[in-house]
């Protein structure tokens, strides 16, 4: 059987709903009235109004019991994944800090089992003192494709010869990406599996 090309898939966004899960869990824990559609940008500190070494905390401590929260992946995302899976071999590519791979495979467990060839957490670059990029792990292990809600990654990923798909229509990934040919914003995960030709 010929080789099948490699799909690099983000968690965050795109299979697990973070942001939204995040703020439920915040307004509950500091009584605040955060909502998803105000966070302009992903650094999370800019909407939360504290500084950044807070909002990490605050994103790690979260980030902890995201096993036991235990959300329903994004609308239509396991039943795209399981399809593409036949066509593509499927690897995740996720800025979580590698202490949560335990409880990241769990989840995919839960909801993906035995669809991803493997899980690299590689940890926010801007706050890693020797930072690995999406695009490293891209080129390392031949994927020709990547889906990633941050228009950072996509944008390097692209620039590398990777193709990239920006995923979702969120406030934080807006910007004009005509002048790149090789990336397409696809807005769901029905549009992820018209863009690979799969039904
Ligand atoms: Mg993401």
């Amino acid at each position: 059987m010929p080789k099948k090309d490699i799909i690099a898939v983000d968690i965050d966004e795109v299979l697990y709903p973070f942001l939204k899960e995040f703020v439920a869990d915040h307004n509950l824990k500091f009584k605040t009235n955060l909502k998803v559609e105000n966070f302009s940008t992903y650094e999370f500190e800019d909407s939360l109004g504290i500084n950044r070494r807070k909002s990490i905390q605050r994103i790690y401590d979260f980030s902890s019991k995201t096993d036991q929260i235990n959300p329903e992946p994004i609308k239509d995302s396991k039943d795209a994944i399981l399809k593409i899976a036949k066509f593509y071999d499927l690897v995740i590519i996720t800025s979580r800090h590698p202490q949560y791979q335990d409880i990241t495979v769990k989840w995919l467990n839960r909801h993906f089992k035995n669809v991803f060839k493997s899980v690299h957490l590689i940890g926010y670059h801007k706050i890693i003192q020797n930072p690995v990029y999406k695009s490293d792990i891209c080129l390392a292990i031949g994927a020709k494709h990547i889906i990633d809600d941050s228009l950072d990654n996509i944008l390097d990923c692209a620039k590398k010869g990777i193709n990239g798909i920006l995923f979702g229509d969120y406030p934080w990934n807006q910007g004009n990406l005509n002048k790149f040919k090789n990336i397409t914003r696809l807005k769901k995960w029905t549009d992820v599996l018209n863009y690979f030709g799969i039904n």
